[in-house]
């Protein structure tokens, strides 16, 4: 009996969705950092065996859109409301509540297995972690809460158990030796946005996007373009820095990281390009991907 279906992780920004994903498909596929919003698309990675194919779905988080970028991102979650063999429902040890009550009320309404990881338990003691347990099976009373560390790899082999017993009997969705659903370009440029989100603070990351031009495959390295589009003039100056130091710095370190990665030597370019007011221009975000 071969059993496969689609997991789809649900929750508020920061709480560690792309962290478990990653240690659940054992790649570093999405990227990680401490600033809410790092998510922007819906990002697939599958966990293959002769037996079974889990299909993760990382999401962004929860977001009330100021942007149209951001109800892109949200169109990504109520998508996966509709397309879930399993809800993954990631939470983490300091929230106080569920960040969206129509959203919470909908995963309930269905019949859908519910499974609660509740993350990032390394940050609090016994006693919190039964008041939280008791909390979120309130919250989601047909769901099971498993208690995790993403950061920590604690318990997620309990976490991976109790997905494959509510994982549906069905052939596979995609060939086995495929882990995700998105391009090398896609993964290159996530990397280059990765750098960019860890060097600057607020408005740069959020208004930076990276189009990756070129991905040349040689036999002993690959060749890389990509450019960063800002919004504004004023972005670029910064993004760039004094005689280049930041973009070298950005270049440099997704160099590295890609080179983990794809396991190869990386020659990369980086060039910055302004495009006025892409995240709230229907046209500019359909270009860049989005509007889904
Ligand atoms: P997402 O926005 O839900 O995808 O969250 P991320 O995976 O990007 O993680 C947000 C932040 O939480 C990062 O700084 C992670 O290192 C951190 N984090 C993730 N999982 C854990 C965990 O289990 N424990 C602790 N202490 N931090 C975690
Ligand atoms: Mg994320």
């Amino acid at each position: 009996m071969h059993k496969a279906g689609f997991i789809n992780m649900i929750g508020s920004p920061n709480v560690g969705k792309s962290t478990l994903a990653n240690q659940l498909v054992g790649d570093k596929l999405s990227i990680i950092t401490s600033k809410a919003q790092t998510t922007r698309h819906r990002i697939l990675g599958m966990v293959n065996t002769d037996d079974y194919q889990m299909i993760f779905s990382d999401l962004p988080g929860i977001v009330d859109p100021a942007y149209r970028l951001h109800k892109s991102m949200m169109n990504y979650i109520y998508q996966s409301l509709s397309d879930a063999d399993i809800f993954l429902v990631v939470v983490e040890a300091g929230e106080k509540a569920f960040k969206d009550q129509t959203i919470q009320d909908k995963i309930n309404s269905l019949d859908i297995p519910i499974v609660v990881a509740l993350n990032k338990i390394d940050t609090i003691n016994q006693e919190e972690l039964d008041v939280k347990i008791d909390y979120w099976k309130s919250q989601f009373p047909k769901g099971m809460v498993i208690p995790v560390s993403a950061l920590e790899k604690f318990n997620l082999d309990s976490l991976k158990n109790v997905l494959l017993e509510n994982l549906p009997e069905s052939p596979a969705f995609f060939p086995k030796d495929q882990f995700t659903d998105k391009s090398e370009r896609f993964i290159v440029s996530e990397k280059i946005r990765e750098q960019i989100l860890k060097v600057y603070k607020k408005e740069v990351p959020y208004s930076s996007e990276v189009v990756v031009t070129d991905f040349l495959r040689e036999p002993n390295i690959i060749r890389v373009r990509a450019e960063i589009i800002v919004e504004r003039d004023s972005q670029k100056g910064i993004l760039i820095g004094k005689g280049g130091n930041k973009l070298k710095l950005i270049g440099t370190n997704a160099r590295l990281e890609l080179e983990e990665f794809f396991e190869s030597k990386i020659f990369l370019e980086v060039f910055v390009k302004v495009d006025k007011n892409w995240r709230d221009n229907a046209q500019k975000l359909k270009k860049y991907g989005y509007e889904n």
